[in-house]
């Protein structure tokens, strides 16, 4: 059964947000799990989550709370996947990567150095494997195409399905990673291939969705068996509705097909919790790329972190509470409205598009 947890962060407001909003902040924290929501009109929406990180949170707690418990699962053999969702400038990049991969403070590092240095910590301390190995590949998925950052020539990588190895991805560069400082190397000049594919094809990384895809495999001293862990981190497209703002073109072609693979992650999140597999309850992991591509990080026996990245500021509002929702839902949590039905309220406005709708969910239940 699939096991995940929920947190919402709001990063620091940007000094724009503090000239054009000063105190605008739509925040009130109650504990670390709670907090009231207030938006422009005033509406105030408490959401609880597994985990809230405020302001001044601190990356090692992020790390620790929601990657640690699936890095260690990992080198035992159980897949797992971290989601970083929110609007562009949410910090979704700053949680998973922090300011940057090579060089930056110790406290600023993000989840990825955190996450390979633990996976190397705790390979070598396993006391019943002879031998290990990390890979990686790095993948970016633009307008529905896999492209491999470790190899910019393969612009359209195939997903496939194998019944030993699962999800594949044909072709794809797997690089070994030697040690920590090594994995470091591999990690920047993949995201440096992302900026210079940036340039090429004139396009943002806020509209691909990045996925760091590591194998984690130990040869047991016992008996000689491989024990296989699939862990994959996904900085997320940006989630903000550009069809709202009158956008047309390549701008809107990306954004609806930004908005259909967000939806069906929602999708395949909902149907996951909501129960084991059956013929009531179809995991629509084959409705976009990211899905599919996650398919067995996400299904089986897996763990899975959903990171929602949001902005304090009042000026985004409307953005942060539709990536609230999106993370209230998928762990079927409801946002409670403070006065009287604002959830509800909230979806006969914008529609809650995302995800499947709750009443699926109970009937499998
Ligand atoms: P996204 O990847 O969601 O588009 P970024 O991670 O690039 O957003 O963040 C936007 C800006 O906000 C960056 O300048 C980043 O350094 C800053 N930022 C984001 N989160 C934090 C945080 N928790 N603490 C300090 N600065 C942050
Ligand atoms: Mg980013």
């Amino acid at each position: 059964m699939s096991n995940i947890t929920v947190s919402a962060r709001f990063r620091p407001p940007s000094s724009k947000e503090r000239i054009d909003h000063g105190d605008g902040i739509c925040i009130r924290s109650l504990d670390l799990e709670t907090f009231v929501f207030k938006d422009e009109k005033q509406e105030e929406y408490t959401f609880s989550f597994d985990r809230v990180f405020y302001e001044g949170s601190e990356q090692a707690d992020v790390f620790e709370f929601l990657a640690l418990p699936i890095v260690r699962d990992a080198v035992n053999g159980i897949n797992g996947t971290i989601i970083t969702y929110g609007q562009t400038g949410a910090g979704k990049t700053y949680s998973m990567e922090g300011p940057s991969i090579l060089d930056c403070d110790e406290q600023k590092k993000g989840l990825l150095p955190r996450v390979v240095g633990e996976l190397f910590n705790a390979l070598k301390i396993s006391e019943d494997a002879s031998k290990y190995t990390i890979k990686l590949s790095m993948v970016e998925i633009y307008m529905e195409k896999v492209r491999d950052l470790f190899d910019l020539s393969k612009d359209n990588v195939q997903i496939k399905e194998n019944k030993m190895q699962g999800i594949l991805l044909s072709g794809v560069t797997e690089i070994s990673l030697l040690d920590h400082a090594d994995a470091l190397q591999s990690l920047s000049s993949g995201i440096a291939n992302r900026a210079v594919g940036e340039t090429q094809m004139n396009m943002a990384s806020s509209r691909s969705h990045c996925a760091y895809i590591f194998t984690v495999q130990r040869e047991l001293t016992t008996d000689k068996r491989v024990k296989t862990g699939k862990l994959i981190l996904v900085d997320l497209a940006g989630s903000e509705k550009i069809e709202k703002t009158g956008a047309t073109g390549r701008i809107l072609e990306e954004a609806k097909t930004i908005n259909k693979s967000l939806s069906a992650l929602g999708n395949v999140i909902n149907a996951l919790t909501c129960g084991p597999p059956s013929k009531a309850n179809h995991i629509p992991f084959r409705d976009s790329k990211l899905t599919r591509l996650l398919q067995d990080a996400l299904g089986g026996n897996s763990q899975t972190a959903l990171l929602c990245c949001c902005s304090p500021s009042l000026s985004n509002a409307s953005e942060s509470l539709s990536t609230l929702h999106f993370g209230a839902r998928a762990k079927h949590i409801k946002a409670s409205p403070r006065v009287s039905s604002k959830e509800d309220k909230y979806e006969k406005k914008h529609g809650a598009p995302t995800l499947a709708n709750d009443e699926s969910c109970k009937r499998i239940q």
